[in-house]
């Protein structure tokens, strides 16, 4: 990568921002952030959000970044920032599943560490965020609030859920 790069392409993954989008590689304030993997190229090291990175090698085989053949590429293992409880909790209140989707698949407890009626779980249940609700409970989320609301919701079919299990359960 130190020959001359026959790309216009700079070099600023090193700063934090995807050289193809030219935006933020890690941007936790944007609902656009949630989801989106980073990857690594190999041997030269750029990073490059997974899906832009996707789209520039349907045509090429080099890195956008200084024309190193890539290799390999890695998803990149992200950790939670430091104020993911925070985070996660709000998001639940407003209903940004994104936020929430994202979180998770970085290693977040589904409970954010909290007691039952302060969970994600509850805060979305309080704010009849039921995407959310689902979302958590399909990650394992337990906290019984959650729970119970859910069943209710199955129960009656309200809010859209699915009316099968009504004459099961008697729900008139
Ligand atoms: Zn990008
Ligand atoms: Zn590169």
């Amino acid at each position: 990568m130190n020959s001359v790069p026959s790309t216009p392409l700079a070099a600023t993954s090193e700063t934090g921002i995807c050289p193809v989008c030219r935006d933020d590689l890690y941007n936790f304030e944007s609902p656009e952030f949630a989801g989106r993997q980073i990857a690594i190229v190999r041997p030269c090291g750029h990073k490059f959000h997974l899906d832009c990175l996707a789209t520039w090698r349907i045509d090429y085989l080099t890195c956008p970044v200084g024309r190193t053949t890539i290799e390999v590429v890695e998803a990149e293992i992200l950790t939670l920032p430091p104020d993911w409880q925070c985070q996660m909790i709000n998001a639940a209140k407003v209903g940004d599943i994104g936020t929430i989707r994202a979180l998770l698949t970085r290693g977040a407890n589904v409970d954010a560490d909290k007691t039952v009626g302060n969970t994600p779980m509850s805060q979305a249940t309080f704010n009849e965020h039921y995407d959310v609700l689902l979302l958590l409970t399909s990650w394992g989320g337990s906290d019984p609030i959650g729970f119970y609301r859910l069943g209710e919701l199955f129960h009656c079919g309200k809010h859209g859920f699915p009316k099968d299990l009504r004459k099961a359960q008697g729900c008139t």
